[in-house]
């Protein structure tokens, strides 16, 4: 591959580009921070949530999404006493989330802090 910044061809693995410093893939390098970042969620823990807690919204609440958290407990909540419907469309909601997340369609925090493996 050829370097984006200067033009310079460069190994395939690289990260850096070894003429010009720049960061190669910065996708890449967020993900590698992101490994090594103490503060960085678990990629596995939030998908889990999503597919077995999506309802409560719990993996939602675990990175930081309050807002949609609220909502998906509150469509369970009182979804529950007034239609029913509610806790299935927020486990279907939560479970879609967390093979998203799984899957790293949803791969950040909502502070953008890259989720680690
Ligand atoms: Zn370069």
């Amino acid at each position: 591959m050829y370097c984006r910044k200067c033009g310079k061809q460069i190994d395939d693995e690289a990260v850096i580009c070894i003429y010009c410093g720049v960061a190669v893939n910065p996708d890449f390098n967020k993900k590698t921070m992101a490994n090594t970042d103490p503060l960085a969620k678990s990629k596995l823990a939030a998908g889990l949530f999503g597919i077995f807690l999506g309802a409560f919204g719990i993996h939602n609440f675990y990175l930081g999404f309050t807002n949609k958290a609220l909502a998906q407990l509150l469509l369970t909540v009182v979804g529950w006493i007034f239609f029913g419907l509610g806790p299935i469309v927020a486990s279907i909601w939560g479970l879609i989330e967390g093979i998203m997340i799984l899957t790293g369609s949803i791969n950040q925090d909502s502070t953008g802090r890259a989720l680690k493996d």
